[in-house]
Protein backbone atom coordinates (compact mmCIF):
# COMPACT_ATOMS: atom_id res chain seq x y z
CA UNK A 1 0.00 0.00 0.00
CA UNK A 2 1.34 3.41 -0.79
CA UNK A 3 0.47 6.93 -0.01
CA UNK A 4 1.94 9.02 -2.54
CA UNK A 5 1.81 12.74 -2.85
CA UNK A 6 -1.13 12.50 -5.40
CA UNK A 7 -3.08 10.30 -2.57
CA UNK A 8 -1.53 13.41 -0.59
CA UNK A 9 -3.19 15.40 -2.92
CA UNK A 10 -6.55 14.42 -2.99
CA UNK A 11 -6.31 14.21 0.53
CA UNK A 12 -5.83 18.01 1.32
CA UNK A 13 -8.36 18.84 -1.14
CA UNK A 14 -11.14 16.59 0.34
CA UNK A 15 -10.03 18.20 3.69
CA UNK A 16 -10.26 21.44 2.33
CA UNK A 17 -13.92 20.53 1.28
CA UNK A 18 -14.87 19.18 4.90
CA UNK A 19 -14.43 22.97 6.08
CA UNK A 20 -16.19 24.64 2.83
CA UNK A 21 -19.04 22.23 4.29
CA UNK A 22 -19.04 23.52 7.54
CA UNK A 23 -16.50 21.10 9.44
CA UNK A 24 -14.63 23.10 12.03
CA UNK A 25 -13.27 21.03 14.75
CA UNK A 26 -9.36 20.78 13.82
CA UNK A 27 -8.69 18.26 16.08
CA UNK A 28 -11.66 16.07 13.86
CA UNK A 29 -9.91 17.48 10.21
CA UNK A 30 -6.11 16.78 11.44
CA UNK A 31 -6.86 13.46 12.17
CA UNK A 32 -8.80 12.39 9.01
CA UNK A 33 -5.89 14.51 7.11
CA UNK A 34 -3.62 11.72 8.91
CA UNK A 35 -5.51 8.61 7.69
CA UNK A 36 -4.90 7.66 4.01
CA UNK A 37 -8.58 6.49 2.79
CA UNK A 38 -8.16 5.02 -0.03
CA UNK A 39 -6.18 2.25 1.89
CA UNK A 40 -9.94 1.19 3.16
CA UNK A 41 -11.03 0.48 -0.77
CA UNK A 42 -9.79 -2.01 -2.99
CA UNK A 43 -6.73 -0.44 -5.35
CA UNK A 44 -9.22 -0.42 -8.24
CA UNK A 45 -11.33 2.07 -6.82
CA UNK A 46 -8.67 4.40 -4.74
CA UNK A 47 -10.00 7.55 -6.85
CA UNK A 48 -13.18 7.34 -5.20
CA UNK A 49 -11.77 7.73 -1.71
CA UNK A 50 -11.25 11.03 -1.79
CA UNK A 51 -14.43 12.35 -2.80
CA UNK A 52 -17.47 12.77 -0.05
CA UNK A 53 -19.65 10.20 -1.39
CA UNK A 54 -20.19 6.82 0.70
CA UNK A 55 -18.73 3.96 -1.02
CA UNK A 56 -19.64 -0.25 -1.58
CA UNK A 57 -17.46 -2.09 0.85
CA UNK A 58 -18.85 -5.59 0.15
CA UNK A 59 -21.50 -7.16 1.67
CA UNK A 60 -24.19 -4.84 0.71
CA UNK A 61 -22.39 -2.32 3.48
CA UNK A 62 -20.93 1.12 2.52
CA UNK A 63 -18.36 3.54 4.16
CA UNK A 64 -19.50 6.31 5.24
CA UNK A 65 -19.02 9.58 3.14
CA UNK A 66 -16.54 11.91 4.15
CA UNK A 67 -18.62 14.47 5.38
CA UNK A 68 -20.71 12.62 7.71
CA UNK A 69 -18.06 10.85 9.65
CA UNK A 70 -16.45 14.23 10.11
CA UNK A 71 -19.80 15.87 11.26
CA UNK A 72 -20.32 12.08 13.57
CA UNK A 73 -17.05 12.57 15.24
CA UNK A 74 -17.33 16.23 16.09
CA UNK A 75 -20.68 15.46 17.68
CA UNK A 76 -18.73 12.94 19.67
CA UNK A 77 -16.06 15.62 20.85
CA UNK A 78 -13.77 12.93 22.18
CA UNK A 79 -10.32 13.53 24.14
CA UNK A 80 -7.38 11.04 23.94
CA UNK A 81 -7.69 8.20 26.28
CA UNK A 82 -11.38 7.85 26.60
CA UNK A 83 -13.20 4.99 25.99
CA UNK A 84 -15.13 5.09 23.32
CA UNK A 85 -17.87 2.25 21.85
CA UNK A 86 -18.23 2.03 18.04
CA UNK A 87 -21.42 -0.08 16.66
CA UNK A 88 -20.80 -0.75 12.95
CA UNK A 89 -16.72 -1.17 12.55
CA UNK A 90 -17.80 -1.34 8.27
CA UNK A 91 -14.09 -0.68 6.86
CA UNK A 92 -12.35 0.34 9.95
CA UNK A 93 -12.17 3.97 8.28
CA UNK A 94 -14.28 5.78 10.97
CA UNK A 95 -12.19 3.86 13.20
CA UNK A 96 -8.92 4.63 12.41
CA UNK A 97 -10.02 8.37 12.75
CA UNK A 98 -11.14 7.42 16.35
CA UNK A 99 -7.89 6.02 17.18
CA UNK A 100 -6.08 9.05 15.25
CA UNK A 101 -7.87 11.18 18.06
CA UNK A 102 -6.49 8.83 20.84
CA UNK A 103 -9.67 6.65 21.38
CA UNK A 104 -9.65 3.85 23.73
CA UNK A 105 -11.34 1.97 21.38
CA UNK A 106 -14.14 -0.80 21.40
CA UNK A 107 -15.73 -1.89 17.83
CA UNK A 108 -17.88 -4.15 16.84
CA UNK A 109 -19.11 -5.46 13.64
CA UNK A 110 -22.12 -7.44 12.80
CA UNK A 111 -20.65 -8.85 9.54
CA UNK A 112 -17.91 -11.81 10.32
CA UNK A 113 -16.49 -11.18 6.56
CA UNK A 114 -16.67 -7.25 7.23
CA UNK A 115 -15.07 -7.93 10.92
CA UNK A 116 -12.25 -9.91 9.90
CA UNK A 117 -10.96 -7.68 6.96
CA UNK A 118 -11.08 -4.39 9.08
CA UNK A 119 -9.18 -6.00 11.84
CA UNK A 120 -6.29 -7.20 9.70
CA UNK A 121 -6.28 -3.91 8.18
CA UNK A 122 -6.21 -2.05 11.12
CA UNK A 123 -3.87 -4.22 12.55
CA UNK A 124 -1.42 -4.12 9.57
CA UNK A 125 -1.25 -0.42 9.51
CA UNK A 126 -0.48 -0.89 13.53
CA UNK A 127 -3.99 0.81 15.05
CA UNK A 128 -4.80 -0.97 18.46
CA UNK A 129 -8.28 -1.36 19.21
CA UNK A 130 -10.75 -3.86 20.68
CA UNK A 131 -12.27 -6.17 17.80
CA UNK A 132 -15.34 -7.94 18.77
CA UNK A 133 -18.11 -9.57 15.79
CA UNK A 134 -21.61 -9.81 16.93
CA UNK A 135 -24.81 -7.69 17.38
CA UNK A 136 -24.11 -4.33 18.77
CA UNK A 137 -27.62 -2.84 18.85
CA UNK A 138 -27.59 -3.75 22.43
CA UNK A 139 -24.00 -2.77 23.08
CA UNK A 140 -20.87 -4.10 24.66
CA UNK A 141 -21.91 -4.56 28.64
CA UNK A 142 -18.91 -6.39 29.48
CA UNK A 143 -16.50 -3.47 29.51
CA UNK A 144 -19.34 -0.34 29.78
CA UNK A 145 -19.40 2.25 30.76
CA UNK A 146 -18.42 4.12 27.62
CA UNK A 147 -17.55 8.12 27.97
CA UNK A 148 -18.07 7.93 24.09
CA UNK A 149 -21.05 5.49 21.83
CA UNK A 150 -20.78 5.91 18.08
CA UNK A 151 -23.30 4.55 15.97
CA UNK A 152 -22.78 4.15 12.40
CA UNK A 153 -26.15 2.51 10.83
CA UNK A 154 -29.54 3.73 11.30
CA UNK A 155 -31.88 2.72 14.36
CA UNK A 156 -35.18 2.57 14.53
CA UNK A 157 -34.75 4.04 17.71
CA UNK A 158 -32.38 5.01 20.81
CA UNK A 159 -31.58 1.81 22.21
CA UNK A 160 -32.22 1.46 26.20
CA UNK A 161 -28.66 -0.83 26.66
CA UNK A 162 -26.43 2.18 24.69
CA UNK A 163 -28.16 4.57 27.18
CA UNK A 164 -27.58 2.77 30.50
CA UNK A 165 -23.79 1.77 28.87
CA UNK A 166 -23.06 5.49 28.59
CA UNK A 167 -20.71 6.85 31.78
CA UNK A 168 -21.76 9.93 33.30
CA UNK A 169 -20.68 12.63 31.55
CA UNK A 170 -20.84 10.68 28.09
CA UNK A 171 -22.08 11.36 24.72
CA UNK A 172 -23.22 9.20 22.12
CA UNK A 173 -23.96 10.25 18.72
CA UNK A 174 -26.33 7.70 16.54
CA UNK A 175 -28.38 8.20 13.31
CA UNK A 176 -32.49 7.53 14.39
CA UNK A 177 -34.95 7.01 11.96
CA UNK A 178 -36.90 4.61 9.04
CA UNK A 179 -34.44 2.68 6.44
CA UNK A 180 -35.23 6.00 4.03
CA UNK A 181 -33.86 8.97 6.33
CA UNK A 182 -32.37 9.26 9.89
CA UNK A 183 -32.29 12.09 12.00
CA UNK A 184 -28.76 12.63 14.13
CA UNK A 185 -28.86 12.60 17.40
CA UNK A 186 -26.64 13.18 20.44
CA UNK A 187 -27.08 11.89 23.72
CA UNK A 188 -25.35 13.99 26.43
CA UNK A 189 -25.87 11.93 29.84
CA UNK A 190 -25.06 14.26 33.07
CA UNK A 191 -23.16 14.01 36.24
CA UNK A 192 -26.39 12.82 37.24
CA UNK A 193 -27.66 10.78 34.97
CA UNK A 194 -30.14 12.78 33.37
CA UNK A 195 -30.15 12.72 30.02
CA UNK A 196 -30.70 15.44 26.71
CA UNK A 197 -31.47 14.36 22.99
CA UNK A 198 -29.66 16.82 20.75
CA UNK A 199 -31.06 16.53 17.45
CA UNK A 200 -28.94 17.70 13.98
CA UNK A 201 -30.09 17.39 10.43
CA UNK A 202 -30.76 14.38 8.37
CA UNK A 203 -29.23 11.78 6.65
CA UNK A 204 -29.14 8.22 5.00
CA UNK A 205 -27.42 5.26 6.64
CA UNK A 206 -27.80 1.39 5.98
CA UNK A 207 -29.67 -0.45 9.24
CA UNK A 208 -28.76 -1.01 12.46
CA UNK A 209 -29.51 -5.02 12.52
CA UNK A 210 -29.84 -6.99 15.53
CA UNK A 211 -32.36 -7.09 19.12
CA UNK A 212 -32.12 -3.08 19.01
CA UNK A 213 -32.49 -2.62 15.52
CA UNK A 214 -34.23 -3.68 12.44
CA UNK A 215 -33.89 -7.47 13.36
N1 LIG B 1 -18.04 3.24 10.19
C1 LIG B 1 -17.92 2.41 9.02
C2 LIG B 1 -16.75 2.79 8.16
O1 LIG B 1 -16.04 3.75 8.46
O2 LIG B 1 -16.52 2.07 7.17
C3 LIG B 1 -19.18 2.40 8.19
C4 LIG B 1 -20.20 1.57 8.78
S1 LIG B 1 -21.48 1.04 7.70
C5 LIG B 1 -22.27 2.54 7.27
C6 LIG B 1 -22.52 0.31 8.95
C7 LIG B 1 -21.98 -0.97 9.50
O3 LIG B 1 -22.78 -1.36 10.62
C8 LIG B 1 -22.00 -2.14 8.51
O4 LIG B 1 -20.72 -2.66 8.37
C9 LIG B 1 -22.95 -3.14 9.18
O5 LIG B 1 -22.60 -4.49 8.93
C10 LIG B 1 -22.81 -2.78 10.65
N2 LIG B 1 -23.92 -3.19 11.51
C11 LIG B 1 -25.24 -3.21 11.25
N3 LIG B 1 -25.92 -3.64 12.33
C12 LIG B 1 -25.00 -3.91 13.30
C13 LIG B 1 -25.09 -4.39 14.64
N4 LIG B 1 -26.25 -4.71 15.22
N5 LIG B 1 -23.93 -4.53 15.34
C14 LIG B 1 -22.73 -4.21 14.78
N6 LIG B 1 -22.60 -3.77 13.51
C15 LIG B 1 -23.72 -3.61 12.78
Amino acid sequence: MTDSYLHKGWRNALIQNLRNKGIYSETVLTAMQKVPRHYFFESAFWEHAYQDKAFGIGEGQTISQPSTVAFQTELLDVLPSQKVLEIGTGSGYQSAVLLELGANLYTIEYNRKLYTKARNLLVQLGYKAHFYCGDGSEGLANYAPYDRIIVTAAAPKIPTSLIQQLAPEGVMVIPVGDNQQQQMCRVIKDKTGQITIQKYADFAFVPLLGKEGWQ
